[in-house]
């Protein structure tokens, strides 16, 4: 239970969740998948969308997740996962597993 409440504080805000999100895609820093630029601002209207600021190519830190154009917060979404994080089946939840399987290794053994 208490592993519970400390993801909870850990990912208590949207923008946790997305600045989580953007380290698992871009380990290094963001990268645009377009033109390989590294400079970046955000989208004031749509958070969760990192915009190149070279090509001006735009991508979300949700898509190819179980996230993707959910209208959802995120931190209800990163508990929900994280409660379901034995559950195998579908590719999205894999990949899901292998995200925030990460998070939780970071999370613990730090
Ligand atoms: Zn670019």
């Amino acid at each position: 239970m208490a592993e519970v409440l400390e993801f909870v504080r850990r990912f208590s805000s949207e923008e946790a969740c997305i600045i989580h999100l953007s380290g698992l895609r871009w380990p290094g820093g963001y990268v645009c998948s377009g033109c390989g630029g590294r400079e970046s601002w955000r989208l004031k209207a749509r958070p969760r969308v990192y915009e190149c600021g070279s090509c001006h190519h735009q991508e979300s830190v949700t898509s190819g997740t179980v996230f993707h154009r959910t209208r959802t917060e995120l931190p209800k979404w990163f508990l929900a996962a994280h409660l379901m994080g034995c559950d195998k089946r579908g590719v999205s939840a894999k990949f899901l597993q292998r995200e925030l399987g990460v998070a939780y290794q970071t999370a613990w053994t730090t």
